[in-house]
């Protein structure tokens, strides 16, 4: 699958991070990881921190996936409302899933810290505005009201607080405390690395094109005819995940973004806050480590790579225009743009556990929330191989398939 255009920014700015060998030998080991995204990161670190031995398979370069397209805003706030997820999957589920992303966003923080850089990791607060008038009685109030008796840390933003404080209109907004940003590149190698050191055994360039179980073992085989065996195997193939399943759980997508020259402190609004809409597909915003503001969005119902990038000057043009009607005042040059495979499932819950057979799992985090979701998936699959239950894997496993799924599929 191509996932994303020429010139993702991240990959550009930060080059080769990072090397890792060809596998020349057929070999074994506890875990294989299949795919060095920022998810076979995440399950591969954790796994080495549990003492697990494992091997991290990656076909293309390691980051260089939708982990390299990604805006990585780090957000509790699922795709879908918590307040419209509650009437879907029930307001315990729906509250646990916001906490789940909730609690993510600390734990990204605390995995950075030892890295130098710290994976440009900033804890910031998030604004979510409504897009139209009406959407603050039928969007913005109603959620509000669901989050602050879910315990999040909220606040109400009239017209006259947004234009105060953040210099743009919307009839309303809810400012939350919980959010953040991540460079996911940096990230990813950096797990990587430290995982390296912690005796994972990490190849690039070998494609998996098959795997079965058999007994209490999994038999993976390369596209150049090595055998790979593993107690248990995690799929974190991303979007390309999919590949393995007999039914579909994706609806592609494709997203566009644009990052603009760095710009002076001046020019960037309070509190450097992730900023996002209520209308769907929504634009959101957020600002980098070296001053730059990336604006997202624009999503087109396409999973076509040819018409995702012949849409991009003018995904480009809109975008531009987007964030000029917000703030006239913050002078945007784009740097860069591209666009990007982008992944989302019917209740905007990933899929997380395994499908029918118990030692292939499946890390598929998809959404606006990939990356919290990735987090979820390490901690639910390092307890699956160790055998241990996991209080959350029934959130996000294939037996609600049957549930969500609309007469026909999709
Ligand atoms: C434009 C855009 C904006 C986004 N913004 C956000 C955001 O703000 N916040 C957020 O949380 N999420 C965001 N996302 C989603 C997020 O980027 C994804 O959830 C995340 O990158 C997925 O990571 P991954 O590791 O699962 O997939 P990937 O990064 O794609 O990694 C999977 C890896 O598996 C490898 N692979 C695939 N098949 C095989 C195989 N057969 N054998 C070996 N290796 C294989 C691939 O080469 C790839 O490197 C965004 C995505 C896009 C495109």
């Amino acid at each position: 699958m191509d996932l994303h255009s020429a010139y993702p920014f991240w990959m550009i700015k930060e080059g080769i991070l990072g090397s890792f060998p060809k596998l020349h030998d057929c070999t074994k080991a506890e875990v294989v990881v299949v795919g060095a995204g920022i998810t076979g990161a995440l399950i591969a670190h954790r796994l080495c921190e549990a003492g697990i031995d494992v091997v991290v398979l990656e076909k293309r370069h390691v980051a260089h996936g939708s982990t390299s397209a990604s805006t990585a805003m780090l957000q509790y706030e699922i795709d879908i409302p918590l307040f419209d997820l509650s009437q879907k999957i029930g307001k315990k589920k729906a509250v646990r899933a916001y906490r789940i992303c909730s609690d993510a966003i600390d734990e990204i923080g605390r995995i950075s810290k030892p890295f130098g850089d710290q994976a440009d990791f900033q804890k910031l607060p998030s604004l979510y505005y409504a897009s139209y008038a009406h959407h603050d009685r039928d969007i913005i109030q109603p959620e509000f009201k669901a989050r602050k008796s879910a315990g999040f840390e909220v606040s109400l933003l009239s017209e006259s607080d947004i234009r105060k404080e953040y210099g743009f209109s919307a009839a309303s907004a809810i400012r939350s405390a919980q959010g953040g940003h991540v460079n996911p590149y940096k990230l990813c190698h950096h797990l990587l690395a430290d995982a390296q050191k912690k005796g994972a055994r990490i190849y690039d360039s070998i494609e998996i094109t098959r795997i079965e179980q058999n007994g209490d073992e999994v038999q993976l085989w390369s596209g150049e005819g090595l055998e790979i065996k593993a107690r248990h195997v995690i799929v974190a193939c991303g979007y390309e995940s999919q590949r393995y399943l007999p039914v579909p759980v994706t609806l592609f997508n494709a997203s566009y973004a644009i990052v603009s020259t760095p710009l002076d402190e001046k020019h960037v609004w309070k509190d450097n806050a992730l900023v996002w809409e209520t209308k769907t597909p929504y634009l959101y915003m957020r600002t980098t480590a070296d001053r730059r503001i990336i604006v997202g969005g624009r999503d087109e119902r396409t999973a076509d790579p040819a018409r995702r990038d012949s849409l991009l000057p003018f995904k480009k043009l809109q975008l531009e225009n987007d964030f000029r009607r917000l703030f006239p005042g913050i002078p945007f040059d784009t740097d860069f743009a591209w666009a990007g495979v982008f992944g989302e499932t019917e209740d905007g819950l990933p899929y997380i556990g395994s499908y029918d057979q118990d030692r292939i799992h499946y890390a598929m985090n998809y959404g606006g929330n990939g990356i919290t979701f990735s987090v979820a998936a390490a901690h639910i699959l390092t307890d699956a191989v160790r055998g241990k239950k996991n209080a959350d894997a029934a959130l996000f496993s294939f037996d609600r398939l049957k549930k969500v799924r609309k007469p026909g599929g999709w």
